[in-house]
């Protein structure tokens, strides 16, 4: 059942960054109805300017906003958004080799309501801001805390959708990790309490041998892009993929694990600390596979290598 009206946008303008207005009744305020997407641009060598897949961000904020009782923009008009948006921002596309434009569309309730119900009308935004590199120096190895008593998503819930109520769910897990020297937290199904689900923002997979293994999409993980191009990517270099449920117990002797996400790229796991114990990957935290993938997949985003998958979209 259809529980949203129709988009109906009114024809977007550009205005410079600063605060926008919410009435404090807006129904993304008080009942969290918002969603967001995070895409990169990079400059090339040619000053040509790419995008990685952004009908990929329009299609999952479809999907969405279908589960949040939002209108949302067609393909077209998202991805036409993204590219107006970027070209007034062309200057702020760092130089090729140091970083990117990180792009963020939000959609949301920002029509007033009082009583739980959808809002009676939506905004949608694309604010951008340069980002460094995620690593300074190559690839650096992250360390996972495996957590047993909070969960971001639940069967049913609305994890594996881009909703900005998953992010408030992580934000005390992931803080508490922080403050004990780990990078970020990694999650297990809430039901079982066994399976491997995701990391706060990003998807995790761990490889052994020549196979690659990473937790099917079930409704309660990000179907993220990243996860997505790396297992085509992976397959094209011979790898075997898997889909499927990881159990936590895997990590033991898996060779390798690492992340993936726009952020963060592809991300090598340099330990993972489960029930007290700590497991670690490899000589210095940095697997030969995770390097092979992030390489791979960052010369298509750069434009360093030939894009024979259709990826990317430029724009000058
Ligand atoms: N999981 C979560 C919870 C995320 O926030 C993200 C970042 N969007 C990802 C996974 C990775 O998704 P993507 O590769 O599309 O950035």
């Amino acid at each position: 059942t259809k529980c949203s009206a129709d988009g109906n946008f009114s024809k977007g303008e550009l205005l410079p960054y600063g605060d926008i207005k919410l009435s404090p009744s807006a129904g993304v305020l008080n009942y969290g109805q918002g969603l967001f997407e995070g895409l990169k641009a990079y400059r090339t060598k040619n000053d040509s300017i790419l995008l990685f897949r952004p009908e990929e961000n329009a299609s999952r904020m479809i999907m969405g906003a279908e589960r949040m009782c939002m209108p949302a923009l067609t393909v077209e008009n998202f991805v036409e958004a993204v590219k107006l948006t970027v070209l007034a921002n062309k200057r702020w596309v760092p130089p090729p080799g140091k970083g990117s434009l990180y792009i963020r569309p939000l959609l949301m309730g920002s029509g007033a309501v009082l009583g739980l119900a959808p809002s009676p009308e939506y905004t949608f935004l694309i604010f951008v801001s340069p980002v460094g590199n995620y690593f300074k120096e190559g690839l650096a190895p992250i360390n996972l805390l495996v957590e047993k008593d909070y969960h971001r998503a639940t069967p049913g819930g609305t994890g594996g959708i881009k909703t900005i109520g998953n992010y408030a769910s992580v934000l005390k897990a992931q803080s508490a990790a922080k403050a004990k020297g780990y990078s970020d937290v990694l999650y297990l199904d809430s039901v079982q309490k066994r399976y491997l689900e995701e990391v706060s923002s990003c998807n995790v997979f761990i490889v052994k041998g020549k196979t690659i293994s990473t937790p099917e999409i079930k409704g309660t993980i990000l179907p993220g892009i990243t996860r997505k191009s790396i297992i085509d990517v992976a397959r094209k270099q011979g790898f075997q993929v898997e889909e499927r449920l990881v159990s936590v117990e895997e990590l033991l002797d898996a060779d390798e694990v690492f992340c993936t996400g726009t952020a963060v790229v592809v991300s090598p796991v340099g330990s993972i600390t489960y029930l007290g114990k700590r497991i670690s990957y490899g000589e210095n935290g940095v697997g030969i596979v995770a390097q092979k993938l992030y390489s791979s997949l960052t010369s298509l985003q750069m434009g360093l290598a030939e894009d024979t998958m259709g990826w990317t979209v430029e724009l000058n």
